[in-house]
């Protein structure tokens, strides 16, 4: 069985030479009673988070429940899509789908106690891929975000960064469902129209073309914005803060600009927040767990309606993952980035 591992810490942007694919050995008799899964790996996640845990960290940082650090050399975890091939676990047979946590490898042993972290996927109503992206943990974190922190009222104003991408359009769907005014930012022009052509976006603009983010923000949104959904973190919070409007909310749902360089802060206008009453709240989509299945049904509902339109950008065999990966710090990606590992 391959895997994708680190060869060294990584520092900065991940390149593709920073990985490399190992092999281990498959175990393919599962210890009756170890409540064992073994699953085939077919759809995984590309998450910009995943580059936190592969930094060279303290002991102390090591132990975040979130993110667990990645050692050079180990397997890598991942949200995902398999088939089980074994089971020694009574609720799973061969030839259930699952989705959760496996990894970037083409077969993961799904241990008894971490069985909780997958789930059965009863429906074939959906691509495969769904479950990865729109039905997944990016659907989820959108939802949680932007219901829950950002809190919306029909007919308020939202701007959500690296907006073509997996959490940001379905944020912006979400709000343009809801009743909102929508403007999204994102790093290219075919970007950019997509968000306004196909998603419903009021309006879009190509950051890498905007001298003052400040200014670009007052014309948008003249009444000021009542949520910021920021993906981004550095000086596109800082832009995003200057133009809140009175009881604004900032949900932080993650800052790529600064995972990469260490160095980068966002530094907000404070005095403004205090002012203008300003919320800003981060969030993990593992805050919403409990949420899960009203998300699912209402996701899926809209799905199924042909209101919410899934953008996937998939490539395939396990090999392509450090490119995947190091593109969605270059904005390769148009929507959720996935590796298809196998076809069934
Ligand atoms: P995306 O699909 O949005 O891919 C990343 C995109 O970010 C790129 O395509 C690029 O688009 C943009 N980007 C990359 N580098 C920069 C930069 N330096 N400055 C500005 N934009 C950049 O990824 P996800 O939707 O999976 O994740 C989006 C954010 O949400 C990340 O910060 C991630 O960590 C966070 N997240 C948080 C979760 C939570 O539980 N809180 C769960 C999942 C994700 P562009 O062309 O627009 O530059």
């Amino acid at each position: 069985s391959r895997y994708v591992t680190i060869k060294h810490h990584i520092t900065g942007s991940p390149k593709q030479s920073d990985f490399e694919v190992k092999t281990a050995n498959l175990f393919l008799s599962l210890d009756t009673g170890s409540n064992d899964v073994l699953v085939k790996n077919l759809y995984v996640s590309i998450d910009p988070y995943q580059l936190n845990r592969m930094k060279e960290y303290s002991a102390s940082q090591m132990a975040s429940e979130y993110a667990l650090a990645v050692l050079p050399g180990q397997a890598i975890n991942a949200y995902g899509v398999g088939r089980v091939i074994a089971s020694a676990n009574p609720s799973y047979i061969k030839d259930d789908m699952i989705v959760g946590l496996i990894g970037w490898e083409d077969y993961t042993l799904v241990r008894g106690k971490d069985v909780i972290m997958i789930r059965k996927l009863d429906s074939t109503e959906f691509p495969l891929s769904y479950h990865v992206s729109a039905l997944g943990l990016s659907g989820l974190t959108a939802y949680g975000g932007f219901f829950n922190v950002c809190k919306p009222k029909k007919g308020e104003t939202l701007f959500v960064s690296a907006a073509s991408g997996s959490v940001g359009n379905i944020v912006g769907q979400y709000a343009k469902l809801f009743g909102c005014y929508v403007v999204g930012c994102a790093g290219t022009k075919q970007k950019v129209d997509l968000l306004t052509d196909k998603l419903g976006f009021d309006a879009a603009f190509n950051y890498k073309k905007t001298t003052d983010l400040n200014s670009t923000l007052k014309r948008y949104f003249p009444d000021g914005i009542d949520m910021y959904f920021d993906n981004v973190g550095g000086e596109m919070l800082e832009a995003a803060v200057a133009n809140m409007s009175m009881f604004g909310r900032v949900a932080v749902c993650g800052v790529i600009s600064e995972y990469t360089d260490a160095k980068r802060r966002a530094g907000p206008n404070m005095t403004e927040v205090v002012y203008k009453r300003i919320t800003i709240q981060g969030f993990l989509a593992s805050d919403y767990m409990n949420d899960f299945g009203d998300f699912l049904s209402t996701t899926s509902d809209h799905i199924q309606n042909g209101r919410l339109h899934v953008i996937e950008d998939i490539s395939h065999n396990l090999e392509s993952i450090p490119l995947a990966f190091e593109g969605l710090f270059a904005g390769d990606n148009i929507g959720k980035k996935i590796v298809q590992i196998a076809d069934n």
